[in-house]
């Protein structure tokens, strides 16, 4: 098993480099015992990064998770002890549209009680698909000043573990589609705007929304009956 390393609260988001032994290598990939390592899933795109040990570096191109944490290597396979490096820019691009699309998703539930089915993150835009709803030019100038207000308070995010009765009884399930995640799951990783939006969710986030900037959507495609999808960018 490899331990995850961003997942217990929200400074760990922030661990870009550190010490890891190999404990699997086979055909192209190596599992670490410790990794903070995003594996792709979820909207958020795998992280990359380098493996560098005595006498070798290595590039880390795809992290894939199915069971076992794979870390997809091209070239020589290291061995024994590595130092890992996170491409920082683009991890922390992901990191500040996925805190960003919570907050975009909660006000478009709160606005027009349209539900997030789909999104898909990349480090410098991302977008997300509403439904059912159709959105007026106006609609998405609401949607920007009302995430943005959100965003101007300065909030501290923050990450913990609650089990899923306690979260069941504070939470609408839809607006943060609590009941798409199966029931057998019942210890769940919480993020948390305070004052604003309690989301159950794996991926990676920013300490503050003061890192978030201005939200600007840029793209509004219909994609099907009462299907929406928004692109926005974060200036
Ligand atoms: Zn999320």
């Amino acid at each position: 098993m490899t331990e995850i390393l961003y997942m217990p609260d929200i400074e760990s988001n922030y661990i870009r480099e550190w010490d890891a032994e190999i404990i699997k290598q086979k055909d192209d990939y190596v599992v670490l015992d410790k990794t903070a390592f995003y594996a792709e899933g979820g909207g958020q795109p795998t992280d990359t990064g380098w493996l560098e040990w005595s006498g070798g570096k290595a590039r880390v191109h795809m992290v894939t998770k199915k069971g076992i944490i794979k870390h997809h290597i091209e070239g020589q396979l290291p061995e024994g002890k590595v130092h890992a490096i996170l491409d920082w820019d683009r991890r922390y691009g992901h990191m500040r549209m996925h805190t960003a699309q919570h907050i975009v998703s909660g006000i478009v539930y709160d606005e027009f009680q349209a539900r997030t089915v789909g999104n898909q993150l990349y480090h410098d835009k991302a977008r997300v698909d509403f439904h059912p709803v159709k959105f007026t030019e106006d609609d998405l100038r609401l949607i920007e000043e009302k995430s943005n207000a959100v965003i101007a308070r300065n909030i501290d995010v923050t990450v913990s573990n609650v089990l899923r009765p306690d979260l069941e009884a504070c939470v609408n399930e839809e607006r943060c589609n609590l009941d798409l995640i199966p029931k057998s799951v019942q210890d769940l990783r919480v993020i948390e705007v305070p004052g604003f939006d309690i989301c159950p969710c794996a991926g990676t986030h920013v300490r503050s929304t003061s890192e978030l900037g201005q939200v600007k959507i840029i793209k509004k495609d219909n994609k099907g009956k009462q299907r929406v999808r928004i692109t926005y960018v974060l200036e």
